[in-house]
């Protein structure tokens, strides 16, 4: 049987079966032993898998996980050497952050994140009812936020203000997500994402934390990642209780991201130019002729050494886990691989 994973919480996947007598049916699995075994990967959410339920079995098994069109990757944030896969198969990213509190270092952090995964971003500015009422005034705040968000985006990437009290923003979003189409909602926790969720699906499905303080569990009652019919619409994959979101090996994402600097870089004089020191950097040329901001280029080298950073600890840690005892070379990669 062929199924795709719907939730994942602490206990086992539940798979809905998407063919066969049983099509339609939804299913706890176990993973096999043998795909376990073979290597450590776990069926993560939006995974297609094969499962197999023999009637002698007390639970079914998942026997193998198919190839990922795409998937959104972390950093592990137990295990700082190793990359968390939080979902697969999904055709949008969309990042909440909250109008209010808007952090631009945080929304470039999850851009990068989100652009990694070759999916369609949207940048979805939540809370602006906190922003806005009718006032001119006011209507200049929401455009002046709005052009912040849209100079940290890459150039494709929609932006848009919401509000759970603007039911024509929520619809803008629902539009977002067309039948069979799925997306994933990204953001740190208390930024709305599960206020949205229910108002995109039209009745609660997700507690918000609102309700999750009134319960007296305060916020940490364990939350499932989960996908979330819309009806007449797509499916959406709320990840609630993201702390945060570390890179993960993400080249890919930081050139989507800065798509002006990654141009510029073609012209300085050094192939593996860093856009530090060297002599005929047409990065810092073009901050000396003021069409590069210099508050944009320290961004990227923030997260080009980050990235960095990362990617010789992986080195370093898979180095040890195949040749334990003996002593790691640290690599003195840089810049342009
Ligand atoms: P999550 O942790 O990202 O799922 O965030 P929640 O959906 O639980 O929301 C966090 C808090 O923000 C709750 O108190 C919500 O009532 C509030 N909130 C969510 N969306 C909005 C909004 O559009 N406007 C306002 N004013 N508050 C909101
Ligand atoms: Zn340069």
């Amino acid at each position: 049987m062929r199924g795709w994973v719907i939730k994942l919480d602490r206990g086992f996947p539940l798979v809905k079966i998407e063919n066969g007598d049983r099509c339609g049916e939804e299913i706890r699995c176990q993973h096999a032993t043998a795909l376990v075994k073979q290597e450590k990967v776990r069926a993560v959410i939006g995974d297609n898998v094969e499962v197999s339920a023999p009637e002698d079995a007390d639970m079914a098994q998942i026997t193998k996980i198919l190839p990922r069109e795409c998937m959104l990757v972390r950093r592990d944030p137990a295990e700082r050497t190793e990359a968390q896969v939080m979902a697969a198969n999904f055709d949008t990213v969309m990042i909440a952050e909250p109008a209010d509190q808007l952090n631009l270092h945080r929304l470039e952090r999850e851009l990068v994140v989100a652009h990694e995964t070759g999916a369609r971003v949207v940048v979805l500015l939540t809370k602006m009812d906190l922003m806005s009422d009718s006032s001119d005034e006011s209507k200049k705040r929401v455009r002046a936020i709005v052009r912040q968000a849209k100079d940290v985006a890459a150039p494709g990437d929609a932006i848009i203000p919401v509000s759970v009290y603007d039911k024509a923003s929520i619809d803008e979003i629902r539009a977002l997500i067309p039948e069979d189409s799925k997306a994933v909602l990204l953001g740190r926790s208390g930024v709305g994402k599960s206020s949205l969720v229910n108002a995109l699906v039209g009745h609660d499905v997700q507690q918000t934390s609102a309700v999750r303080v009134s319960d007296g569990k305060g916020r940490h009652t364990t939350v499932s990642r989960q996908v979330i019919p819309i009806a007449g619409g797509g499916y959406i994959i709320d990840m609630p209780g993201t702390r945060g979101i570390g890179m993960w090996q993400s080249d890919k994402g930081i050139a989507a991201v800065f798509p002006d600097i990654t141009a510029l870089a073609e012209k300085c004089r050094f192939r593996d130019c860093t856009h530090h020191q060297e002599p005929g950097c047409a990065v810092r040329a073009a901050v000396e002729a003021g069409k590069l901001s210099q508050a944009r280029l320290d961004s990227y080298h923030n997260l080009i050494e980050e990235n960095n950073e990362q990617a010789q600890r992986a080195e370093v840690a898979k180095r040890i886990r195949e040749h334990p005892g003996r002593p790691p070379r640290y690599s003195r990669h840089h810049g342009k691989r």
